[in-house]
């Protein structure tokens, strides 16, 4: 039998380290604890997730309606999402739902995190697919997200919006949401250096094998050699600037041919365009 009040007090410290690592600001995020079959704890709606007391914790049944009626605090109204988590992936005992920074601005730009970058995210998340944007609280945010959930995925981004991590256990979800937003801010400051190496195929299958052996099944090692590892990186990759000296119409000594820049025909256009995408390619290699 789980202690009831340790675990409302383990949802207090894991929003406290939710806020003061600044994955959520003011209200912002919820996250909820499954105490039985028909049972979830969640954080309430109007508190910053900094300054949770464990009578705050409000309780809910599997359609969202709050069953400590007593409690003063109302329930999050983004439990909704929770709670198609939980339907879909019984495994699941703990959703944390949160605006990391770094994360979000991938949603906020539409690009899908990449893959096939970084050892500790492709263990720890693997692929981290991006539901498309929904009204907050809608039953459609729900939806959109279980519609990507596969049996290995612990992380889903939501476009123009956070993302959602999910574990067998609170500190686990949490670990997942830290580990992205870490993630994702190596990524950003990579792409200020202006290149970024990627793992080989073989390198790829090497540590999806070396993920399966510690426990942790991914289902991209049955596609890995087929190429499926980084499909989705292109959007990621064309962010990365090129040097505007490559990429442009110039001279030897860097000086631009003026009457070439000013009265370029199509062809010549398309050639330039083929000609940066090549560096570009060539750079990222
Ligand atoms: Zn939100």
């Amino acid at each position: 039998m789980q202690n009831l009040f340790q675990i409302r007090k383990e949802m207090c410290d894991v929003g406290y380290r939710i806020w003061h690592r600044g994955y959520c600001a003011g209200n912002e995020g919820n996250h909820s604890v499954r105490i039985a079959e028909d049972r979830v704890m969640c954080t309430p709606t109007g508190v910053s997730k900094g300054f949770l007391t464990p009578d705050q914790i409000t309780v809910v049944d599997m359609d969202g309606k709050q069953i400590d009626t007593q409690n003063k605090m109302k329930r999050t109204s983004e439990v909704l999402l929770h709670l198609q988590i939980y339907k879909a992936r019984p495994d699941v005992k703990a959703v944390v739902h949160s605006h990391p920074p770094h994360a979000t601005a991938f949603a906020m730009a539409n690009i899908p995190i990449p893959e096939g970058i970084h050892p500790e995210a492709e263990v720890f998340l693997g692929k981290v697919p991006m539901a498309k944007y929904t009204t907050p609280s809608y039953k459609e945010l729900g939806e959109s997200v279980v519609a990507l959930i596969k049996a290995d995925t612990n992380t889903v981004m939501m476009g123009n919006h956070g993302s959602v991590c999910f574990d067998p256990t609170l500190i686990g979800a949490y670990y997942k949401l830290e580990i992205l937003d870490a993630y994702c801010r190596i990524l950003l400051l990579t792409r200020q250096l202006g290149k970024i190496n990627t793992l080989s195929q073989q390198e790829m299958i090497d540590l999806l094998k070396v993920k399966e052996r510690f426990g942790m099944p991914d289902r991209r090692l049955a596609c890995a050699p087929g190429g499926c590892i980084g499909a989705d990186n292109q959007p990621f990759l064309a962010t990365f600037d090129t040097h505007p000296k490559s990429a442009c119409a110039c001279r030897s000594d860097g000086l631009v041919e003026a009457a070439e820049a000013s009265a370029m025909s199509e062809d010549a256009l398309e050639a330039m365009v083929q000609q940066m995408t090549d560096q570009i390619m060539a750079g990222l290699k």
